[in-house]
């Protein structure tokens, strides 16, 4: 009995550490989802090439985002 409860102890734990980094990793699907999809969807244009992104995509450095290309040359 004992063993059983163990592993599904360890399974739950699994689970919330799973789930916790998926968040993190991922698009966050909880709470923070409306400012998310606020982010994703709000454009802006990279400093350097004049290209749009969102926001989400974009690296933000002081005043300027900057898309994915030019991330590098920064
Ligand atoms: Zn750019």
């Amino acid at each position: 009995m004992g063993i059983f409860i163990k592993i599904i102890l360890i399974l739950v734990v699994l689970y919330y550490l799973y789930k916790f980094f998926g968040g993190e990793f991922k698009l966050p699907k909880k709470k923070s989802d409306t400012i998310d999809d606020k982010e994703a969807n709000t454009l802006v244009e990279c400093c350097k090439c004049g290209v749009y992104i969102t926001q989400k995509e974009a690296i933000k450095k002081g005043e300027c985002h900057y898309c994915q290309e030019c991330k590098e040359e920064i």
